[in-house]
């Protein structure tokens, strides 16, 4: 069975999954928007599995347990800084999705959500994004076979219609 693909508006930091993905910074040690928001919700204890971590390159991930939070994992990773797309931005941020679903796989995981990363503060713009975004979960889920759920999670409504238009486009039929 493929896995499948979901679309939803909600708060990453809710979900019971597998893991949940932190658009992280380079040191790890938290930050603003979905960063912030996972830590708060996690606690302490994902800080100190972070620090331990000793930071992440642009483009790679790294996994950590959920602490506090109902998904098990974060796997964090960290998008690139939009400038003007002419700096190997979508070969980074394509790189962000792949090595989280490596990393997923190395960990024998069934279900990841995603936010948009890059898309917030790194100013990625999510028309662009949202293709690399759904571009890789169409080869993650013919390479991983015991994915079973691969959840792309919008905080506003604005965002939700433009992953949906995408994936309409794609071919992608979301549950
Ligand atoms: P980056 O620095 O990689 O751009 P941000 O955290 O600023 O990361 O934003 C990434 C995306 O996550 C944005 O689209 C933002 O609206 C969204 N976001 C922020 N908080 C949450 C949340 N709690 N759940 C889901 N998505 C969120």
């Amino acid at each position: 069975m493929r896995a499948i693909i979901e679309i939803i508006q909600a708060d990453i930091t809710t979900l019971a999954v597998d893991a949940i993905v932190n658009a992280a910074n380079n040191t790890l040690l938290g930050g603003g928007g979905v960063d912030g928001a996972i830590h708060r919700a996690a606690g302490p204890a994902l800080l100190q599995d972070c620090a331990a971590l000793q930071g992440c390159v642009t483009g790679d991930a790294k996994i950590t347990g959920g602490g506090n939070l109902p998904a098990k994992h974060v796997i964090h990773t960290v998008g690139p800084v939009w400038k003007d797309g002419s700096l190997g931005e979508p070969k980074l941020l394509e790189s962000t999705y792949q090595r989280c679903f490596e990393v997923a796989h190395q960990q024998g995981l069934k279900s990841i959500a995603f936010p948009a990363i890059s898309s917030g503060v790194y100013g990625y713009p999510m028309r662009e994004s949202v293709v690399i975004a759904l571009s890789a979960a169409l080869d993650a889920r013919e390479k991983y076979p015991e994915l079973e759920r691969i959840i792309f999670v919008q905080f506003s409504e604005g965002a939700q219609q433009v992953y949906m238009d995408a994936a309409a486009r794609l071919g992608i039929a979301p549950s």
